[in-house]
């Protein structure tokens, strides 16, 4: 390492090769993007030194007029991005360029699979960015200096894309960042003006600072701005081609691929703000995590003041991307503000509604783009009923479940399909809670609603127990679990039924009361109560909760993640018509009936995917049973 320059060689974080490799393959096809993205991180430095400025005007230094300049020389075969943004310190360029800090890297690098091929899809999700030089380039000369720091201070970082790259200290009399891609042989198209222009105005047109270019025409001098460098939110919307929309997406949202939706909104009168928000058309890899940042940007009158503002959108849409620029708030304006500040309440509430009203319209018109949205989003929307109380009706008409109706995994069916196929009579909108759509699908539960042909709503979503507790009613009807309370079909039916129905049911009762009382006493400790049932057709018995106890499946999600349960005890219901039943009842050997018994509660804990705490005496006690069964046979 030598003194002046503090020279050194550093090694790549092993994911930043890994990447290197997958991005060369996956995007070969689509080269010309190395541009949008450099040009991109140009416009994000020129916003972050805006706004640093805002309170140290001296960052300015002598050149105030933030602009991007593209350069090509044919004789070197270099391509030359520059800005006079905030610039890198050395640290910051180790970080920014030699690791990988995006949340998420581990999630996505744990989701490759080694096929180049099948990984290459995925590396749109996960955003291309500066290392998308590759690309074209076999080398990168990245020099920069950061606002306020010495000329003595610039740094030059240089890399072959390999293992590593060179840093050094030089001096650098300009601020901002410069970047020199010397281009590989295949990539020597780009090596052309007209090319370039074509790039710059197909994907960057909407940076809102100038892009410059030399002009080339004959004895022309001098620069010429390329793209229109006007705020697109500012313009005019029927100015705006979808195109354009989707381009700026891609630069804001740091998203490859392009947004399912816009809304784009200005508001005049006593508040006045433009917003300009997107629905991306894939879930990022951190959408589940806590830290996760948000995705809105804040501008104020055009100035950029804050990334990832959570205070714009409500947690339950926090996948919403896009920009906010406010007339009326301070430029000064900290996050500690914005959590306390009406306008951006008000700001909150007007976006909210505009995203709610745009989901509310592609479910509308496009089902099927809504069902895209849906399989990413719809856990995420699902937490706004949990979330907030004044929103419940528009939430939920937004929801899609799996359903009996159609028996099919996928989440389709929407509360108000579910009402308007209820038949009249019927009282409640009919769900079950599991962990998985196997297990609801498949539930004793729904062996009498299967029977009378009446839907149920198959919920097996984790966030779906929580969901039920909040949202208790559609549409002036309640919501019912079928693995909660008595179950009372009979307003389902007709009235005729009900006599002999209930004649058939004291019958039932009296014959089974001995038995339910000896089941009772063996399960004690298991169980609240045991009664008999009709909601069983083909199954010998389930688990059901009491009307005001938590959930089954609730208990089992709490459980499972630590948290000590109060235990409230689950009720055994019996299918008095099932054979094991029956047979049962004239059971007058004690060992074998404290067996059936126990086999029976141990049966219905599986079937709605239960944990047995002693799963080796529940095997024990099966085999028991099928030795004495062959035994009994072979000695008829
Ligand atoms: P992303 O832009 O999605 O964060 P990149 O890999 O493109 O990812 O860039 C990594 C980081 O490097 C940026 O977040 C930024 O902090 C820094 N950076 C890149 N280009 C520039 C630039 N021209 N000026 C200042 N900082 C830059």
């Amino acid at each position: 390492m030598s003194v002046e320059t503090n020279k050194e060689t550093l090694g790549f974080q092993t994911e930043v090769q890994q990447l290197l490799d997958l991005m060369i393959h996956s995007l070969y096809s689509n080269k010309e993007i190395f541009l949008r993205e450099l040009i991109s991180n140009a416009s994000d430095a020129a916003d972050k030194l805006r706004f640093e400025a805002l309170t140290d005007d001296s960052l300015f230094e002598d050149d105030p007029d933030l602009k991007i300049r593209v350069e090509y020389n044919k004789e070197q075969k270099t391509i030359t991005v520059l800005d006079n943004g905030i610039g890198m310190s050395r640290e910051e360029i180790i970080d920014n360029l030699g690791t990988i800090a995006k949340s998420g890297t581990r999630q996505f690098f744990e989701s490759l699979t080694g096929d180049q091929n099948k990984d290459s899809q995925l590396i749109g999700q996960f955003g291309v960015g500066f290392y998308s030089s590759f690309i074209v380039a076999e080398k990168l000369e990245v020099t920069s200096r950061r606002a306020g720091l010495s000329r003595e201070e610039g740094v030059r970082w240089i890399s072959e894309g390999k293992n590593d790259y060179s840093l050094e200290t030089v001096d650098r009399p300009k601020r901002g960042t410069k970047i020199v891609l010397h281009l590989r042989d295949e990539a020597e198209e780009f090596l052309n003006g007209h090319r370039l222009r074509a790039i710059i105005n197909k994907y960057s047109d909407h940076i809102s600072i100038p892009i410059v270019m030399d002009k080339e025409g004959e004895d022309e001098k001098g620069e010429e701005t390329v793209n229109s460098a006007t705020a697109l939110w500012k313009r005019s919307k029927k100015d705006i081609k979808d195109e354009e929309y989707d381009e700026f997406y891609k630069h804001v949202g740091h998203d490859f691929e392009a947004p399912l939706a816009h809304v784009h909104n200005k508001v005049e009168g006593k508040l006045e703000y433009t917003s300009l928000l997107y629905i991306p058309a894939r879930a990022p890899f951190d959408l589940w995590d806590r830290e996760k940042r948000h995705g809105i940007k804040l501008y104020v009158r055009r100035v950029f003041v804050m990334d990832d503002a959570e205070q714009l959108m409500p947690a339950y849409l926090r996948f919403v991307k896009g920009i906010v620029d406010s007339d009326d708030l301070p430029l000064n304006i900290s996050r500690e503000i914005l959590q306390r500040n009406r306008t951006i309440d008000s700001i909150r509430s007007g976006c909210t509604r505009k995203v709610l009203d745009l989901l509310a319209d592609m479910a509308l018109k496009d089902a099927e783009k809504y069902a895209v949205f849906w399989k990413e989003f719809g856990r995420v929307l699902k937490e706004g009923v949990i979330e907030v109380t004044d929103k419940q009706e528009d939430l939920a008409r937004l929801f899609r479940f799996a359903s009996t109706y159609d028996d099919k995994e996928e989440q389709a069916v929407s509360l108000e399909d579910y009402v308007a196929r209820m038949p009249e009579g019927q009282k409640a909108i009919y769900y079950i809670t599991a962990d998985s759509f196997s297990t609801a699908k498949n539930s004793p539960h729904l062996e009498i609603f299967r029977d009378k042909g009446i839907e149920v709503l198959l919920l097996s979503d984790p966030i779906d127990e929580w969901l039920t507790t909040h949202l208790n009613e559609f549409d002036g009807k309640p919501l019912s679990s079928v693995n909660k309370g008595e179950l009372d079909l009979d307003g389902n039916e007709g009235e005729s039924e009900d006599e002999d129905k209930k004649k058939e049911g004291e019958k039932l009762e009296k014959e089974y009361q001995d038995i339910v009382k000896r089941i009772k006493e063996i399960l004690d400790e298991k169980v609240k109560d045991v009664r008999i049932t009709d909601r069983l057709t083909t199954s010998p018995a389930c688990l059901v909760a009491d009307e005001h106890d938590m959930g089954r499946h609730l208990e089992q999600i709490l459980a499972a993640s630590g948290q000590s349960m109060p235990g409230s005890k689950p009720i055994l219901e019996i299918n008095p018509k099932h054979l094991i039943l029956r047979r049962l009842k004239d059971e007058q050997d004690e060992d074998r009936f404290r067996d059936w018994s126990n086999i029976i509660f141990d049966q219905a804990l599986l079937s709605e995917g239960g944990k047995l705490d002693d799963p080796a005496a529940f095997v024990h006690r099966l085999n028991d049973m099928f030795v004495e069964l062959s035994t009994e046979k072979q000695a008829d």
